[in-house]
């Protein structure tokens, strides 16, 4: 068991109910592709009745201590996270950690390294969408960049909502941003053990983000989670935004199946974006074990 990084110490229920404490561990802000500034997250969190926080930014910790001073003022609980882009066999996959120094040389390297390709593959989406007739996507997209090393999919699709070629973010992926679409340019993001071996030498714990959403098969999902375990890797998530009710059954069991703690994170990006708001999902079903109940907060 790691020992995990908290913010400042907790303040405990009595008596302590994992399974009933509002803890969301993985949203976005503008420093990555959410909407919101860092703090403006800490304060909606805290508005909704988070008790303790995750701020899981795409391959970057830059917001990480701004929302944290904002959760230290308003007294709610704070976990320094990240979420880290993963190429394994060809797919992206993420991996949130959490309880990571955010000073750690070589996670801050790593996650410099990972993110270090962005500028260049945004250049040639803008090239693709410029082929089928939209110029000047990178500009447009550029607007509603928060952070110039952290350019994504998410910021392109923001603009082409705004200039009308769709009515939401969703269909822009569908139609625009996803492979085979013109949009779409393929990329090689970090390393599994790579990611792991990154979080796990800053003190956190690696968690597969999303797992309802890769495309694997049954042979391909079980190699991918028995080398995330391999690696060290500690947690899954059972709950998040983009989880059908079956998506959760699966990632149940196979927690269940790879003794994986279980979590929970809304993936919030922004309001009206974003299908689930912050802390606004159900409770983990009791057949899991939440991987905070081993962090001794409340
Ligand atoms: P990138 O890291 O640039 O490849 O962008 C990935 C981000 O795009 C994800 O973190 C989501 O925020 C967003 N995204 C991916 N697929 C979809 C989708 N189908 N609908 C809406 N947003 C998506
Ligand atoms: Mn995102
Ligand atoms: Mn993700
Ligand atoms: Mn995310």
């Amino acid at each position: 068991m790691t020992a995990i990084r908290l913010s400042h110490p907790p303040q405990r229920h009595t008596p302590f109910d994992p399974y009933r404490i509002n803890v969301d561990l993985h949203c976005h802000s503008n420093v990555s592709d959410g909407v919101h500034t860092p703090e403006d997250i800490a304060e909606r969190a805290h508005a909704n009745g988070v008790e303790w926080l995750a701020l899981t930014d795409h391959d970057e910790l830059g917001g990480v201590a701004r929302a944290g001073k904002r959760a230290a003022e308003l007294g709610m609980g704070f976990i320094h996270g990240v979420e880290v882009s993963v190429t394994w066999a060809g797919e992206t996959v993420h991996i949130v950690g959490l309880g990571v120094d955010i000073e750690n040389a070589a996670l801050v390297d790593g996650l410099a390294r990972t993110r270090g390709g962005r500028a260049g593959r945004a250049q040639e989406m803008a090239d693709g969408l410029a082929a089928v007739g939209i110029p000047g996507a990178l500009e447009g997209a550029m607007k509603y960049v928060g952070n110039p090393s952290l350019i994504s999919r998410s910021h392109f699709a923001r603009w082409l909502v705004e200039i009308g070629r769709c009515d939401d973010v969703r269909e822009v992926f569908g139609s625009y941003l996803v492979e085979g679409k013109p949009g779409y340019v393929p990329h090689r993001w970090a390393r599994l053990p790579e990611a792991i071996g990154w979080i796990r030498g800053a003190g956190g714990v690696a968690v597969i983000a999303h797992p309802g959403r890769y495309r694997f098969t049954d042979l391909e999902r079980h190699a991918f989670i028995t080398e995330f375990r391999d690696c060290g890797g500690e947690g899954i998530e059972v709950l998040c935004a983009s989880h059908t009710p079956d998506d959760a059954r699966r990632a149940v069991l196979a927690a269940r199946e790879f003794n994986l703690k279980a979590s929970r994170g809304s993936d919030f990006h922004g309001a009206g974006e974003s299908r689930v708001e912050l802390g606004k999902l159900g409770p983990l079903p009791d057949s899991v074990e939440p991987i905070w109940a081993q962090w001794g907060i409340g």
